[in-house]
């Protein structure tokens, strides 16, 4: 089941890159894995998975050590201050940072380990007031300060669209998006490159790698729907 979806997902955006001319690596899958057991990640891994994006830091590091070490885990999820020394180090790329203060607590982690944090800037595109994220209008200075801090790399922006049932809902989100980052890679800000877009989840990926999106981020299209406690 969880390796046939996955076929299935990797051939749509595979067709969608090719739609609007763009070559098939340019856009990647992450398996969002969040509430599913390990055995499910598993499954994934042998399918051929090797990037997997987490909601919450706890889960995260319950996880981690359960998987092989080839994994490239995501923090996709609202990400506490105070839960950043866990993933520090740890993670390949964290989705989420939305504050000077988290990045300035990345930094501070990242200095003291040595190590280099690749991180994306969330930004609130549709202005929804229930989303995370910077502004639109904020998200530039905001790169700006965080350009400055050590042992970090802005390498991209990401975005939740608005819940909706249809999939070209989103596109202007996108749109926008690929087109925020347009703008400020031309800035040419040190420390920032804008190589990276992470949008587009089940519901919409395929409108998302039409619209530039280097990752999606996929989760019950891959393990089913989640259930909550
Ligand atoms: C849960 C989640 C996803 C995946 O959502 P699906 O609709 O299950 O594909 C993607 N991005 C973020 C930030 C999430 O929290």
């Amino acid at each position: 089941m969880i390796s046939e979806n996955i076929k299935i997902i990797k051939e749509n955006i595979l067709n969608s890159a090719l739609s609007v001319g763009r070559s098939k690596e340019e856009a990647s899958l992450i398996a969002v894995s969040k509430t599913k057991p390990v055995s499910m990640l598993m499954e994934a891994y042998e399918a051929g998975m090797r990037d997997f994006g987490e909601n919450k830091v706890q889960e995260l590091m319950d996880k981690m050590p359960q998987m092989p070490e080839d994994v490239r885990w995501h923090m996709i999820g609202h990400l506490q201050t105070n839960k950043v020394k866990y993933i520090v180090g740890k993670v390949s790329l964290i989705h989420s940072v939305e504050s000077i203060r988290l990045a300035e607590e990345i930094s501070k982690y990242s200095v003291n380990r040595g190590v280099t944090s690749k991180i994306l800037i969330e930004v609130n595109v549709s202005g929804e007031e229930s989303k995370y994220g910077v502004p639109y209008e904020s998200a530039e200075e905001m790169i700006d300060r965080i350009a400055k801090l050590p042992g970090i790399l802005v390498v991209g922006l990401m975005t939740v669209a608005p819940f909706t049932t249809n999939p070209e809902d989103s596109r202007m989100v996108f749109r926008k998006l690929k087109q925020l980052s347009v703008d400020i890679a031309a800035k040419n800000i040190d420390n920032v490159s804008m190589n990276v877009l992470s949008m587009g989840m089940s519901g919409d990926y395929q409108v998302a790698v039409e619209e530039g999106a280097t990752y999606v981020r996929v989760g019950s299209d891959i393990f089913g729907n989640r259930v909550y406690q």
